[in-house]
C-alpha cells in the first residue's frame, strides 16, 4: 500500500462515519476500505490501481457511466456561469427548463408540476408533507394516515423513515413519526377498515429494491390505481430507484399506463453525478395551496433547484434522446435474462433470481430452500469475493444486486456474471468439499 493510501485511511478511519455501517468493524486494523479516485463508462478504479465495474451503480444512481463527456462537458459549461443560486425568491433558465421537460413525459396528464429538493428522502418527504397540508386547505382534515406495503423502503429522514417497512431499519423510530398502516398486497388495502382516513398511498412500483428485488407481480400497479381513485386517496409512487431507465421505460409506472398523483424521483435524475430531486404533482393538488400566503407550502432546502444539478439532469435527458438510451435497453435486458438463468443453473446455491428490466438480484440460500443463518453474511462474503474478479456491488441480506449503468456493454455484463459465478464459486468452494464456512 502506498503512503498516500494509508494516510486516507488512517483519516477515514478516524474521522468519519459511513452509513448503515457496523463501524468497529470498519475501523479495525485488518479491514482495508476500498478508496474509489475515478471512473470511466462502467468501471471504477481504486488508490491501488484496481478497476472494476460499477456494478450496483454506484448505489443506484449512475444511468450513462461517469466521467461522461457530455454530461462534464454540460457541468463545465454551467460552472463557468455559477455553482448555485437560491431558488427562493428567485429563478434560473435550467430549473425552468428541467420542470418543463420532466412534464413533457406526462403531456395529457395534469401530473406537470415540480417542486425540487435534495435526494429520494427529501422527495418523499415533500410528497407527504403536500399530501397533508392539501387535505387540510380542502377540508379534509381526517385524512392523515397513510398506507404503505410490508419491506418497503422510501429513505431515512424521520418522515420517510415512518413509512420503512423494513423492521430492521425502522422500528426504533415507529413512535416518532407519522401514522402508517403497512399491507402486503391489494387485497389487504382493500380490506383495511377506514380507508377514509388515508391521505396516501405509497408504493415502489414494478419491484422493491431494498426488499432484495422483490417484483410486483403484472397489472398490480394499474388495480392499485384504479382503487386509490376509486376511494379518493392519493397514489404516491417512489421512483427514486426505478425511474430513468432501469425497469426499461422512462418511469416504471409508464408500463401500466398509470400517472400518479405524486411521483418522486431522485437517484438517476442527475445521471448519478449530483443530488438532486423532483417531486411531481398533478396541479389539482397544486391548487389546493392557492389562496394567499397561509396556504404557501412552507418547504424548501438551501440548495433546492440546484443549477449544477439542473444541468447534469438536463444533459442526462439530452443523452436519452441522442444516445436512444432506452432504444438499445431490450438487447441488454434479453442478455441479463440470459445470464441470469445460466447462473441460477450453473451454480446450486441460487435460490432465485429476479429481474425487472435492467434491476436484477441474485438470492442465495441452502439447497432445502432455507436461508442461511444471518451471521455468516453469506450475500457480503460473494461480494467480496466477486471484487477480486472486478465487480463492485452490495448485496441485500444474501441477495446480490445486479443493477449496473444503462451504459453497460453485453461484454461488460457477461464480464459481470463470470466475477460474480466466480466469487460464488470462491465462497462455497469448502461447502461444496463438505467443510462449514465460518
Ligand atoms: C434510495 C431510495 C430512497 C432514498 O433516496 P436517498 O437519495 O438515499 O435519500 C427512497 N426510495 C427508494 C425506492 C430508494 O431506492
Amino acid at each position: 500500500m502506498n503512503e498516500e493510501l494509508a494516510d486516507w485511511i488512517v483519516k477515514d478511519k478516524a474521522h468519519c462515519w459511513h452509513p448503515f455501517t457496523a463501524q468497529d468493524a470498519w475501523t479495525k486494523p485488518e479491514h482495508e476500505p476500498v478508496m474509489l479516485v475515478s471512473g470511466d463508462g462502467v468501471w471504477l478504479t481504486d488508490a491501488n490501481g484496481n478497476r472494476y465495474i460499477d456494478g450496483n451503480s454506484s448505489i443506484w444512481t449512475n444511468i450513462h457511466g461517469h466521467a461522461h463527456p457530455q454530461l462534464n462537458a454540460a457541468l463545465s459549461a454551467q460552472l463557468g456561469n455559477v455553482a448555485h443560486t437560491s431558488f427562493l425568491g428567485y429563478s434560473h433558465p435550467l430549473a425552468a427548463e428541467l420542470a418543463a421537460r420532466l412534464a413533457d413525459f406526462f403531456s395529457g396528464s395534469t401530473l406537470s408540476r415540480t417542486f425540487f429538493s435534495d435526494d429520494g428522502s427529501t422527495a418523499i418527504e415533500c410528497a407527504l408533507k403536500m399530501a397533508l397540508q392539501y387535505r387540510m386547505q380542502t377540508n379534509q382534515p381526517e385524512r392523515c394516515e397513510f398506507v404503505a406495503f410490508i419491506n418497503c423502503y422510501h429513505g431515512d429522514t424521520m418522515g420517510a423513515a415512518s413509512l420503512g417497512g423494513v423492521e430492521a431499519f425502522f422500528s426504533r423510530f415507529r413512535k416518532f413519526g407519522m401514522t402508517v398502516r403497512f399491507v402486503r398486497d391489494i387485497d389487504e388495502l382493500r380490506a383495511l377498515e377506514h380507508l377514509d382516513r388515508v391521505a396516501g398511498v405509497v408504493i415502489e412500483p414494478l419491484v422493491q429494491g431494498v426488499n432484495q428485488m422483490l417484483v410486483w407481480p403484472q397489472g398490480m400497479l394499474s388495480e392499485l390505481s384504479e382503487f386509490t381513485q376509486e376511494q379518493g386517496i392519493h397514489l404516491i409512487l417512489d421512483e427514486v430507484m426505478t425511474g430513468f431507465g432501469r425497469t426499461g421505460t422512462m418511469f416504471a409506472c409508464q408500463q401500466e399506463q398509470v400517472v400518479p398523483d405524486f411521483l418522486c424521483l431522485a437517484k438517476g435524475l442527475t445521471a448519478g453525478y449530483l443530488p438532486m430531486a423532483a417531486t411531481m404533482v398533478r396541479e389539482e393538488i397544486y391548487d389546493g395551496f392557492s389562496g394567499g400566503r397561509e396556504n404557501a407550502f412552507y418547504y424548501g432546502h438551501s440548495y433546492t433547484a440546484n443549477p449544477l444539478g439542473c444541468a447534469a439532469a438536463i444533459a442526462s435527458l439530452d443523452l436519452f434522446s441522442s444516445d436512444k438510451v432506452l432504444e438499445q435497453l431490450p438487447l441488454k435486458i434479453e442478455c441479463l435474462k440470459q445470464s441470469l438463468q445460466q447462473l441460477e443453473y450453473s451454480q446450486p446455491e441460487v435460490w432465485q433470481t429476479r429481474q425487472c428490466g435492467m434491476v436484477s438480484g441474485i438470492e442465495l440460500r441452502q439447497s432445502d430452500g432455507s436461508p442461511y443463518a444471518k451471521d455468516l453474511r453469506i450475500g457480503e462474503k460473494v461480494c467480496l469475493a466477486a471484487r477480486k474478479f472486478g465487480l463492485l456491488t452490495r448485496p441485500v441480506l444474501d441477495t446480490i444486486v445486479f443493477l449496473p449503468p444503462l451504459s453497460i456493454t453485453i461484454e461488460e455484463i457477461e464480464l459481470s456474471f463470470a466475477a460474480i459465478a466466480q466469487g460464488i464459486t470462491q465462497v462455497f468452494s469448502d461447502v461444496r468439499k463438505n467443510i462449514a464456512i465460518e
